[in-house]
């Protein structure tokens, strides 16, 4: 926890916390609080680095210490890190991997997150309660507290390939550099470019090749990242510190 994620609900005075530069009370109990109190090992008196969820970067100075919470003096003065600007658009996981690829996801900046179906998609992973919302957030709490970011992920579940790519994806994908991951393609994925992008990355089996022909109709252009198959998890960091070199 590289950041203490803090939430309107923990702050004593709840107007106070807007980051208008006065100090504001946040009162912080269960998973928070163990690990401020474990492995910060925080003591009176000590600063830690804290966020406002969906807000500014600040300082959360201890002045308060029990066995149940901590009280921290928050002052909040800077913007999170800028979002990359990428819609993803990822063949859903297996739940031990969706966990994982969602926290990474949101670490390495992405803000809008698709989880589709394919083909080669299990159906029983639709059924993973990881899946559900508050579950999700979670993962994305960990994301943003690891890479100090405050900007909570949009992640929006589609269960139909079909129907997406056809129907929705067109707007979604409006105006951006459209890219599909494929290892078995011409094209090397390109490095750092500029523009808005929309990214979709297949399932541990691939899309099949219906799947890499209905997103080229859409205007995808399939890249690869050279000879070697990733997983799905490697992959993801690959591809955006290579669009994203820095960012
Ligand atoms: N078995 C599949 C590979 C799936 S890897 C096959 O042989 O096609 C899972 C996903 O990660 C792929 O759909 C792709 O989006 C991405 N990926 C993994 N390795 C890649 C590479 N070398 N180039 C481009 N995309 C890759």
């Amino acid at each position: 926890m590289n950041l203490i994620l803090l939430e309107p609900g923990d702050f004593v005075e709840a107007d106070n916390h807007t980051g208008t530069g006065k100090p504001a009370i946040a009162i912080l109990r269960a998973r928070r609080f163990q690990h401020i109190a474990e492995v910060h090992r925080a003591a009176l008196g000590d600063t830690l680095k804290v966020g406002l969820l969906d807000g500014q970067i600040g300082a959360g100075k201890v002045i308060e210490h029990s066995d149940q919470h901590i009280s921290l003096e928050v002052s909040l003065h800077r913007a999170p890190p800028p979002p990359l600007p990428l819609t993803l658009i990822l063949a859903l996981p297996r739940p031990k991997m969706l966990k994982r690829t969602v926290q990474h996801a949101t670490a390495l900046g992405v803000k809008k997150l698709y989880l589709i179906n394919a083909y080669r998609v299990e159906k029983s992973y639709w059924q993973s309660p990881w899946l559900a919302e508050e579950k999700l957030r979670e993962q994305c709490v960990l994301g943003l507290e690891q890479a100090v970011d405050t900007a909570m992920p949009e992640v929006l579940l589609r269960k139909r390939f079909k129907p997406f790519v056809e129907d929705e994806l067109p707007d979604i994908a409006a105006g951006s550099r459209k890219l599909v991951a494929h290892p078995v393609t011409d094209t090397a994925c390109p490095v750092d470019i500029p523009e808005q992008t929309t990214l979709a990355v297949g399932p541990e089996g691939g899309f099949i090749p219906y799947e890499v022909e209905k997103l080229q109709e859409a205007g995808f252009e399939s890249v690869h990242l050279g000879p070697r198959i990733l997983r799905v998890e490697t992959a993801l960091p690959v591809l955006l510190a290579r669009l994203f070199p820095g960012r």
